[in-house]
Parts: structure tokens; sequence; C-alpha cells
């Protein structure tokens, strides 16, 4: 089935021509749109990048920064597929006719934040307790992708992280590049990788930089992956799917990184407040979509005093102010509605809606059927004045 069908979930006698562009959806969802020159260069640029002096690694990227402002998928935000499936829905549906489908989110929930840290070094793994408590404050639980063979992981650290409702996932085997070097290291990888998500309990997986390639990909032993940015020219492999949503590839859920990754944002770019982010998020919320970030405990300057002065004077190389990540759970704590979940369950949640369908009763109200029908709450899609609306009533 159409992915396009499977995100609308209208009742199944009003979604044919959703399946007519298919192929043009898959294209940016798969990412074929992709020019290959241009990833060559970069390959050559990351077989060179530990020889080069950091500095040196860092001006390179900036200066190319400058270069991918008119770059396809624009950055921060790139509006075309999400504009495509509704354009599609519309031209669907008849003057007059509302069309039942499958709310996105559990609970009418408006849009949804999920927040995923990715622990690169051993020096990472001593901040995520500082981390934790910070969102605890906020009453926003996170999950923690930690490299299985890189640095020695704490059992007594997973455990806490688990007993108190945060999420472990898997992030990559050593975090040296070589993961997607060929597809036999891959799969003898993966089945390392999978040993250690049993041991771990961890359902979800991060590629480390990004790397990602869909047909290998799509039976890793996971729920889902979290490796596709839905737009990211500053990666080492650029691109993205262009999606604000989870979608499906083979028999993973995919969870879209929707908002810039830190490193980009206050390294390379040198933004010196989260402005970026709040423009993403406010779009994303207004689109009904996931807003995912990435927060690299690495980067962020941890202090016990939490006075700016104090902050700022600490600011050591590649790190920013913790400040910025306060303000981001700040921002979305003060939005109404938004699902804060665990991107365990926002994978779980779409597999059910997946797997529900609208049915109608005997005097045609439409209701759902199938592991949805608890959480789920049916929406509408009408034409006002030739305009497409979605509404919960
Ligand atoms: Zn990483």
């Amino acid at each position: 089935m159409g992915e396009l069908k499977r995100f609308w979930k209208l009742a199944t006698d009003f979604d044919a021509p959703l399946e007519n562009c298919k192929e043009e959806i898959e294209k940016f969802l798969l990412e074929r749109y992709k020019n290959k020159s241009n990833s060559r260069m970069l390959k050559i640029y990351y077989a060179l990048k530990p020889l080069l002096p950091w500095r040196l690694q860092i001006s390179l990227r900036r200066r190319r920064a400058k270069f991918v402002q008119d770059s396809f998928p624009h950055w921060p935000i790139e509006e075309k597929l999400e504009n495509l499936k509704r354009k599609v829905l519309k031209s669907s549906l008849k003057k007059d006719n509302n069309t039942p489908f499958i709310w996105f989110w559990p609970h009418e929930k408006k849009f949804t934040f999920v927040i995923t840290h990715d622990v690169e070094t051993q020096k990472g793994l001593a901040n995520i307790e500082r981390i934790c408590e910070i969102e605890k404050k906020y009453g926003i639980k996170s999950s923690w992708n930690l490299v299985p063979e890189r640095y020695s992981v704490d059992p007594g650290v997973l455990d806490k992280l688990i007993r108190e409702g945060f999420e472990v996932g898997i992030h990559g085997f050593k975090h040296d590049g070589k993961l997607f070097n060929s597809r036999k290291i891959f799969d003898e990888r993966m089945k390392k990788i999978e040993k250690y998500a049993l041991e771990w309990d961890a359902v979800g997986f991060r590629s480390p930089a990004t790397h990602r390639n869909h047909e290998w990909m799509r039976n890793i032993p996971f729920e889902y992956d979290s490796s596709f940015p839905d737009t990211d020219p500053y990666e080492p492999q650029p691109g993205g799917c262009l999606s604000i949503f989870p979608f499906f590839i083979g028999n993973l859920v995919e969870l879209p990184i929707t908002l810039a990754q830190d490193h980009t944002l206050f390294e390379i770019l040198e933004y010196k407040d989260i402005s970026i982010w709040k423009q993403k998020i406010d779009w994303i919320e207004k689109m009904n979509g996931m807003a995912l970030v990435i927060v690299h405990p690495d980067y962020i300057e941890v202090s016990r005093k939490d006075s700016p002065g104090e902050i700022s004077f600490a600011i050591s190389r590649g790190k920013y102010p913790i400040k910025y990540y306060e303000e981001l759970l700040r921002y979305v704590k003060n939005k109404s509605n938004c699902w804060y979940s665990l991107p365990r369950n926002v994978a779980r949640w779409w597999r059910k809606r997946d797997k529900s369908e609208i049915r109608f009763n005997k005097n045609g109200k439409p209701y759902i059927e199938g592991p949805a029908a608890k959480d789920g709450a049916i929406a509408w899609a009408k034409l006002v004045n030739d305009r497409l609306v979605l509404s919960q009533v």
C-alpha cells in the first residue's frame, strides 16, 4: 500500500485517488531526488577529516554552510512534501463531501514533541544525570541513544534511566564511520548490535552522523529508526526525507529528525539563540506534525551553577550553554495540547493507527476499528471555500 494512504487513513471507500502519486511521494521519503556527484565530494572530505585539525574542519564546514542556502531540500523548513500530501487529498475530495480520517495523534493532541540524545563519548555520559534533572523539572522524558562499543556503559546508569521512565536506544556500533562501508559490514555489525539492544531493552536505532540506506535498514531488528532528517544540508550525508511525520520503511517506523542539530546551529552556524528551533516548532505545530530534536550531552556546557554569567564564562571549545536547551523546553511546554512523548511510544502509536480502519455504523456515523480505537479520534477533511480544512469536529 502506498505511503500516502497510510498517512491519511481515510475510510477505504475514499482513498483510491491517493495511490496516484505513490512514486513522487517515495522519491522524497527515500531521497531518490539526490545528486550523486555532490555526495562523492563529501565522501572525500569525510575520508580526509580525521587528518585535519579541528579548527580547519570547523572552518571548512562553516564555509560550506554558506553555499547550501539555495540547496534542496530547503533549510530549516521544506514544505514541498507536506504541501503535496495536502494537495492530493484536496483534489480527491468532492465538493460538500466531508471525509473522515484517523487523526494523526492519540488523545486528539495537536502535534508531537520528542527529545532524543546521542551520547558521543564518555564525557557525554557524565552529563546524563544533570540533563535528566532539567527535563524532570519540565515534565518531559527523553530517549538516550548510546554507542555499544565506544565507551563503557555502566549498567547502573541504564537501570536508573529505565526506572525513571526514560528510554534507551542504540547509536550505531563503534561510531567510527564504518557501519555503512559495505553491506557485509553492516549486516555483521547489526547482529552484534541486536544483542546489545536485547540487553539494554532498546527498541530504537539512530545511525551515527545520520548515515543511512533505506534498503539496508528496512529489516533491522528494531521497532523504529530515527536517522533520516526531514532536511539537513549540513550533515555528512546531506538531504532529507522532507517528512515531519513518521512513515514506514519496510517493517520499520521511521521517526524523522525534524529540528536542526544543536551542533549545526551553535557551532557551525554560530547562532546565539534558539530562533531557528522556535520557527520550526511553530510551523510543525501548524501542520500538526512531529518536532523531534537531537540534543548531544557532549556539546552542552553543564554547570552546577545556573547564573548566566557563570555559564558563558565556562563555555569551552565546541560547547553551547545549557540555557539554550532550557529555553527550548520552556518554549514547547508553553504550547497547548502538545503530546510530549518518548520515541518508542510515537512509533507504537503510528503502528496502531496504521493497523486501524474507519468503519461506519448503521446510522452512517464513522468509528475506528482496530488497535487505535481506544486512544484515536475521528477527524474530518473538508473543502471550505476551496481550501482544505482538517478538523476534529
Ligand atoms: Zn553520534
